[in-house]
């Protein structure tokens, strides 16, 4: 992953060509972001940001996030049960899940699984494995 400068230097260019107005506050939410490998919710990174602008409103960081997903800079990860998560690694990886915790890590997958351009009538873009399981921590805390 590139540094987290030059992503945010790409962001507020990003923004530059929207139109959109960049703030402290957007900023704050996507290198909030960066700095978490663990695909955080919208309210943990909410709780990071409002450590430095106390006075950022929960909307504030849903709106960013819609525009920085919007503009391919970052992902939502979404799967059963749990709120959305996010991602700013937005090349090909997978995710190991912890169905205990919800922990989410970033995989690399060898096996690779050849997704024709065009499944059902839909033009497909892009993949991702999710595998499940029980993380190291809850492994060990399993009653036994
Ligand atoms: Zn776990
Ligand atoms: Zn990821």
């Amino acid at each position: 992953m590139q540094n987290v400068r030059e992503r945010l230097e790409l962001f507020v260019k990003k923004c530059k060509e929207i139109g959109l107005k960049i703030t402290p506050q957007r900023l704050a939410v996507y290198e909030v972001l960066l700095k978490s490998p663990n695909h955080p919710t919208v309210e943990e990174i909410y709780e990071e940001v409002k450590k430095m602008y106390p006075y950022v409103s929960l909307a504030t960081v849903y709106r960013t996030l819609e525009t920085l997903e919007r503009i391919g800079l970052v992902r939502r990860v979404c799967f059963w049960g749990n709120s959305a998560r996010y991602d700013a690694n937005t090349s090909e990886h997978h995710h190991l899940i912890c169905e205990r915790c919800g922990k989410i890590e970033d995989i690399e997958l060898d096996d690779r699984i050849s997704v024709p351009p065009e499944l059902k009538g839909f033009k497909t873009e892009s993949y991702s494995v999710n595998v499940y399981g029980l993380c190291p921590d809850c492994r060990s805390n399993l009653p036994s």
